[in-house]
């Protein structure tokens, strides 16, 4: 038997995630690659990092986990 080393777990990619999330509401997309600066996330900002609070800029009415992954 060859001693094979355990893999370590991959890195998150970002390109494993989805990178954009819509709001069920206003049809407002976050980007992440865009970001939202207007709200204090530069483009890039990966969506786990928005805080789970946050609300949609446009209607103010939904929160992130009512957004919608879009693939
Ligand atoms: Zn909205």
């Amino acid at each position: 038997m060859p001693d094979v080393e355990p893999q370590a777990a991959p890195p998150v990619n970002l390109l494993d995630t989805v990178a954009k999330h819509r709001c069920p509401i206003c049809r407002y997309v976050y980007d992440q690659a865009v970001g939202a600066p207007a709200e204090g996330f530069p483009a890039g900002t990966a969506w786990a990092d928005i805080p789970d609070n946050w609300c949609c800029p446009d209607c103010g009415v939904r929160e992130k986990i009512d957004f919608e992954p879009v693939r």
